[in-house]
């Protein structure tokens, strides 16, 4: 095989979940940073933008009118409400990624998280980020101070409940250190892409390798 032509992959779709306040924006950002062959979904979301995000870096901010545009053309891969909110994957990007056999990360939630993997189980894989604590959980939340007290209650009894289906999860990264978290999901991606299923390439190459005279 000549070292100019690209290995023939399939990409995975990395889904990575968790309650609000565990540190997963940081993990997965720095992912998708360190790894040219991946890339995030930028989701589309009727909430407003906080401040310091950016329209296509961090979300797609649109109304809910053409949220539901989006939605009743078909145009999700999958959509949710959190906290009274719509959030939707856009399919071209992500199937574009996908067809040039590039990964794609999913900051998403929970329920978002199961539904793509329902829709394509051998593409998904599914982890679970968890905070050493859920009063850690609630210093954090109470840190950065955009939430109400009623929000926090909502967000935590939330997270109990999520973590509780664990079992539903591929891996599980407690979060009590961010280099070891972040160097266990960069471990995952590197061993899910090795999967012989993913390498399209290995087929055709061990035909023509068993096929030598020698
Ligand atoms: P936030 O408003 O804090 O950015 O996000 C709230 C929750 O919505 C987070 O758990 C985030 O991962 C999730 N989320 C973001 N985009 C999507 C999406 O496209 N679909 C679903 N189902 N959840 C999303």
């Amino acid at each position: 095989m000549s070292n100019e032509t690209p290995l023939e992959r399939r990409g995975l779709m990395l889904m990575v979940v968790s309650p609000s306040g565990v540190g997963k924006t940081s993990l997965t950002r720095r992912l998708v940073a360190d790894h040219q062959d991946l890339h995030l979904s930028i989701s589309a979301t009727t909430r407003a933008p906080r401040p310091g995000e950016h329209e296509g870096r961090d979300y797609h901010f649109v109304d809910r009118a053409e949220f539901q545009r989006m939605a009743a053309a078909d145009e999700f891969l999958e959509w949710a409400e959190v906290y009274g909110n719509y959030y939707g994957s856009p399919k071209g990007p992500i199937m574009a990624s996908l067809a040039r056999g590039e990964s794609v990360l999913f900051d998403i939630d929970f329920q978002g998280a199961m539904k793509i993997s329902a829709y394509s189980p051998d593409d998904a894989v599914k982890v679970y980020i968890l905070p050493p604590s859920l009063a850690e959980m609630s210093r954090r939340l109470h840190a950065r101070s955009q939430d109400s007290e009623e929000v926090i209650a909502m967000r935590l009894a939330r997270a109990k409940t999520e973590i509780a289906d664990w079992g539903r999860f591929d891996y599980l990264i407690l979060n009590d250190d961010f280099d070891r978290a972040y160097a266990e999901l960069a471990h995952i991606y590197h061993a899910e892409r090795l999967r012989r299923a993913r390498n399209t390439w290995i087929e055709p190459f061990v035909a023509r390798l068993t096929a030598e005279k020698i």
